[in-house]
């Protein structure tokens, strides 16, 4: 049994990791150059308590359960989990029927520990909010993570447990016959299978046409954010969202696991092309900005170090697109727009187990492992541990990004484990992710990556092909 898993998103790369605990080759294809690069690079990194999603919907079902899973799964996959806990605010009289009907629909879904609390209380526990505030919904089961890195966690251990990955291989086409699939074709390779699964994000609807499919239809929904520093320290110390306009669920003030603060996500529907559309606007940004200071007053602008855009995966009726399709062999986990980080872990584990075992009669095999471990920081190391690191190897010694004090050691391990770019060194370290974004490590960075590819500097690039950095010597 082989079968091809198309994305390494946050939810194919955990299809992939799921279906490594069958006898079955798994190939996982993306057409960047590394893993977690789509939708899942740039988004609001909520856990959700989903109490935004309608009862009884497959959404909100997922939601919970993905949001039930998320401690576990990082505990097992060594990412970033913090169960900090929302509040959603009432700033006007408005307001306030809309926060208790959040409320009621959270208790509907059956999740844990909701409770409306007073102006007093808010104030109490988020002294920089709006002090406007009359109450607010508390949602003590939301958490923060890193949407990319669970990706890239569960790739590693998927590998581990025998998945065969091929980065920068785009899928071109699906060949078919009598309604069933019978082989991928990418630009460098054909590969025979038995099962093909969709969750190729935002392009989901153009792998879908390869077979035929006319379903999903996915129209980018763009979010631009503004992100701070983490100088900024505890202005807020849980996620802070407003009382939701009915087209998102607002511009939100929300810590990220490194302890920066993400201000956004503006919602703005673009044409049905537009999927590459991640740049950001001068309106875009200042709306992010003046949304999130509705919530919390007093942000102080010069520690923004960084704007960008994500694009949300949306689907005509909003909903998911899970499961099998009429042509046989083919699955879809496709118009994962938000909460689709939340439920991602829980869209794992119902396609594989409860659809695709059973239609592709998959065995399950005794020998996986679940256990990854993650990179080894040495800021987040004791004194103590971070001497007997650097005695052991002297690279963990040696500080290459300034801003986030990520070492020489921390860059090797990174492209041993895959990292072949700049982007991909970033994400698997924060090395360039800092204050100065990379203004003063970029040339180091790049030269590691030279010698330990044995690479000429020239051919390093930022995120792949035709994003080289350097045209040439200056001087030898
Ligand atoms: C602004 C914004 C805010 C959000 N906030 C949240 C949040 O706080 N919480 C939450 O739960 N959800 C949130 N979401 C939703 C969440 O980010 C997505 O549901 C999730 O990341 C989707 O992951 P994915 O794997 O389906 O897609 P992707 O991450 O896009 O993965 C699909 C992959 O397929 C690859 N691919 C495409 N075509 C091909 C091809 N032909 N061959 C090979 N590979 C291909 C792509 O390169 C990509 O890497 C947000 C989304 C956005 C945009």
């Amino acid at each position: 049994m082989r079968i091809a898993v198309i994305g390494a998103g946050v939810v194919g790369s955990l299809i992939a990791r799921e279906l490594t605990r069958y006898a079955a080759e798994v190939l996982l294809f993306e057409k960047e150059a590394d893993i977690g690069w789509g939708v899942s690079k740039a988004n609001s990194a909520i856990v959700h308590g989903c109490f935004h999603e309608a009862p009884g919907t497959q959404r909100a079902v997922l939601c919970a359960e993905g949001n039930a899973l998320y401690p576990s799964l990082c505990r097992e996959l060594d990412v970033p989990f913090k169960q900090i806990g929302a509040y959603v605010v009432a700033l006007s009289e408005e307001d306030l029927p809309v926060i208790r009907e959040l409320y009621e629909q959270g208790i509907k879904i059956g999740i844990p520990g909701l409770e409306i609390h007073d102006r007093e209380t808010v104030l109490a526990r988020e002294p920089h909010l709006n002090t406007e505030v009359l109450s607010a919904l508390w949602s003590p089961s939301v958490g923060i993570t890193e949407p990319w890195g669970l990706a890239i966690a569960a790739v590693e251990n998927g590998v581990r447990n025998g998945l065969e990955l091929h980065v920068t291989e785009a899928v071109e086409g699906i060949d078919t016959a009598s309604s069933r699939v019978q082989r991928v074709i990418t630009a460098t390779g054909e590969y025979e299978v038995d099962a093909v699964v969709n969750a190729a994000g935002l392009f989901a609807d153009r792998i879908a046409g390869m077979v035929g499919l006319e379903r999903p239809v996915i129209t980018p929904r763009r979010g631009e954010y503004a992100l701070l520093d983490k100088k900024i320290g505890p202005l807020v110390s849980s996620v802070i969202f407003p009382a939701p306009s009915g087209i998102s669920k607002g511009i939100l003030v929300v810590p990220t696991v490194d302890g920066g603060i993400l201000l956004g996500p503006t919602a703005e529907d673009l044409d049905r092309e537009d999927k590459e559309a991640t740049g950001t606007t001068s309106d875009g940004v200042h709306e992010a900005i003046e949304g999130a200071r509705r919530l919390v007053p007093d942000i102080d602008l010069s520690l923004v170090v960084k704007t960008f855009a994500g694009l949300r995966p949306e689907t005509p009726d909003k909903q998911f697109v899970i499961g099998e399709t009429e042509v046989e062999g083919f699955f879809q986990a496709a118009g994962m727009r938000s909460p689709g980080l939340t439920a991602a872990p829980a869209v794992a584990k119902h396609l594989v187990h409860d659809v695709m075992a059973p239609a592709l009669d998959l065995a399950e095999k005794s020998s996986f492992d679940p256990q990854r471990r993650g990179m080894r920081s040495v800021v987040d190391l004791s004194p103590k541990e971070a001497d007997a690191l650097i005695a052991s190897d002297v690279s963990y010694g040696r500080v290459i990004c300034q801003c986030n004090r990520v070492t020489e050691g921390e860059i090797i391990e990174a492209i041993r484990r895959g990292a072949r770019t700049l982007d991909g060194i970033k994400f698997r370290t924060r090395a360039g992710f800092g204050r100065c974004q990379g203004g003063f490590c970029t040339d180091k960075i790049l030269m590691l990556l030279a010698r330990e590819l044995k690479a000429s500097p020239e051919e390093i690039t930022m995120r792949g092909d035709g994003s080289e950095i350097l045209d040439g010597m200056v001087r030898k």
